[in-house]
């Protein structure tokens, strides 16, 4: 992480303070909300309980998430406007790692907000990005919250979806589709209602799903499915949780 702000290497907590600085860029660019600086706040202090490290259960999680994105027929990563602030270029990668649409999809929906967007991932190597059209509808949701794309999120059978609020989140699971969640807060209902709710921050959650579709990306199909169906979304949430009780790594 680069960006203009200058904070010493040495600083106990640089990855958190350039972090903060991104998402204040992003304001600042008009591609992250006002309310994106709340939420970025929340997560900050379940890193900070978390120990700002990747607890051994949310590795977990992030294989398992490489291995279900590599299964799909339709991947498609949601992006919003923190996660286009603080991980732009890794959302491309994983996009085409695992062969997934990249499409913005915003609580509080702008025009202006969802091309500034699209024009940052553009900037970032992307190729098309989705959400602009918004002609579909999630069930269960007021109309401007409710929109997708009808052949990107619309049509998806597997979605990433960092940092949602707890209703979109709950009202995409409802759908039937397989939803995986990044969030620093495993109480959270985006957490709860994943299928694979993947408990740590985007920073590092992103380039290490990466990480590991890179290594499956040849594993035969039953290889991927067992690492799927091994995961136990219950056992890492409780992990997560004791994490932030014991201060210790979530292990029993
Ligand atoms: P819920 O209803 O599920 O409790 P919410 O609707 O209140 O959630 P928001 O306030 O929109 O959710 O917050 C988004 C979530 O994203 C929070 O749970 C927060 O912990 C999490 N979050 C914020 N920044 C990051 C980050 N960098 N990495 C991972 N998670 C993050």
């Amino acid at each position: 992480m680069s960006d203009h702000v200058d904070v010493p290497e040495d600083h106990p907590r640089h990855d958190s303070l350039l972090t903060r600085h991104r998402i204040e860029d992003g304001v600042d660019r008009g591609i992250t909300s006002r309310q994106g600086l709340i939420a970025q706040g929340r997560g900050e202090a379940y890193d900070y309980l978390l120990g700002e490290r990747t607890i051994p259960s949310a590795d977990e999680a992030e294989r398992a998430a490489a291995a279900q994105l590599l299964l799909a027929d339709h991947p498609v990563l949601s992006v919003n406007g923190n996660v286009a602030a603080l991980v732009p270029e890794e959302m491309v990668e994983l996009a085409e790692v695992v062969g997934a649409e990249l499409e913005v999809n915003l609580f509080n929906r702008t025009e202006e907000r969802v091309a500034a967007i699209a024009e940052y991932l553009h900037e970032h190597g992307a190729g098309e990005v989705k959400g602009l059209r918004a002609d579909g509808r999630i069930p269960g949701l007021s109309h401007e919250r409710a929109k997708v794309d009808s052949d990107g999120i619309g049509d998806a059978d597997v979605v990433l979806v960092p940092l949602e609020d707890g209703d979109r989140a709950e009202a995409l699971a409802a759908t039937g589709k397989v939803e995986i969640v990044i969030d620093l807060n495993p109480l959270s209902r985006s957490a709860q209602s994943a299928a694979i709710p993947v408990v740590d921050n985007i920073v590092r959650a992103v380039p290490n799903i990466t990480r590991h579709a890179r290594e499956l990306a040849d594993a035969p199909r039953d290889e991927l499915e067992a690492i799927v169906a091994d995961f136990d979304r219950e056992a890492a949430l409780a992990a997560a949780e004791r994490a932030i009780r014991t201060g210790g790594d979530g292990e029993e």
